[in-house]
């Protein structure tokens, strides 16, 4: 596995820009469950497809409300991992643009500051009316329950996108933009499976760039990608920039 990182450090040495693609399971060390994860807790009665679409919000709101509140709480409590910390980190050496899929922030709360979100975001409300949104801190919410408009007193939605749903508008664009930029791409924590994010994946191994994969499962990319990383996003992560650094000071 040293080996395999350490070819990633050499690629990255030579890359002035770097694309990271990145999914529910760069997240998992914070403790907050990939979708698969989930269906073996406290939600476990109910798929993704029970509480992430249109439908379900239209026939059971209090419900769709109770699981985002319950994700937010997991969320503020487990905070960004030396994963998301690497990433940002990297930045400090480096042009780094994030696409991610996660909806949790904590690319950002880490320190990243390129990042399109291309399923939304989790802490950004929007209105089921009026359309008005409203970014709130990451932390604990105080209770279960629906949250409202304040600008015309409607329910308000997490602004997220769900099953079904487009993605906004730009997300897809600025990503496709910061692939071309990219000399190499970094794909973590993403089992590629889910379009459009995946024609992402898809497009970073078709092209001439070197793409490392950091996961510990196969994925329909993983016989294709330049490297393959199968240890965790937050070990794997911080030893790449180690021997990055250690590459860069010896020249
Ligand atoms: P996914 O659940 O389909 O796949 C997660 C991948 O992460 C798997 O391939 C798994 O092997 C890998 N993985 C697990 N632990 C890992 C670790 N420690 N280090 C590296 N890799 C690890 O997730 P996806 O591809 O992001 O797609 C699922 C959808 O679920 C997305 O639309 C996303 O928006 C949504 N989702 C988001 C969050 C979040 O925001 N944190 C959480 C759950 C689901
Ligand atoms: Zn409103």
């Amino acid at each position: 596995m040293q080996d395999a990182i350490e070819q990633a450090a050499r690629t990255l040495a030579s890359a002035p820009d770097i694309l990271v693609l990145s999914g529910a399971g760069i997240s998992a060390e914070s403790g907050i469950p990939t979708f698969r994860e989930a269906q073996t807790g406290l939600w476990a009665q109910y798929s993704p497809e029970d509480l992430a679409t249109p439908d379900a919000f239209a026939r059971h709101p209090a419900r769709v409300w109770a699981w985002y509140s319950w994700r937010r709480r997991l969320i503020a409590r487990g905070g960004p991992n030396a994963g998301h910390r690497a990433i940002a980190e990297l930045g400090r050496r480096r042009r780094v643009f994030v696409a991610t899929q996660n909806v949790d922030g904590l690319h950002a709360a880490a320190g990243s500051t390129d990042i399109a979100e291309l399923h939304g975001n989790i802490w950004r409300d929007r209105c089921t009316r009026c359309g008005a949104s409203e970014t709130r801190d990451v932390a604990e919410p105080v209770d279960d329950g629906p949250v409202y408009c304040r600008s015309c007193g409607a329910m308000a939605r997490p602004d997220v996108v769900w099953f079904g749903e487009m993605l906004p508008g730009d997300a897809l664009e600025t990503a496709q933009n910061a692939l071309e930029r990219a000399a190499a791409v970094i794909v973590v924590g993403t089992s590629n499976r889910v379009y459009p994010a995946a024609a992402l994946v898809d497009a970073a191994v078709d092209s001439s760039r070197p793409v490392i994969e950091i996961n510990p499962d196969i994925t329909p990319v993983s016989d294709a990608v330049d490297i393959r990383i199968t240890s965790a996003a937050s070990e794997a992560l911080p030893a790449m920039l180690t021997s990055l650094d250690a590459i860069s000071a010896n020249g």
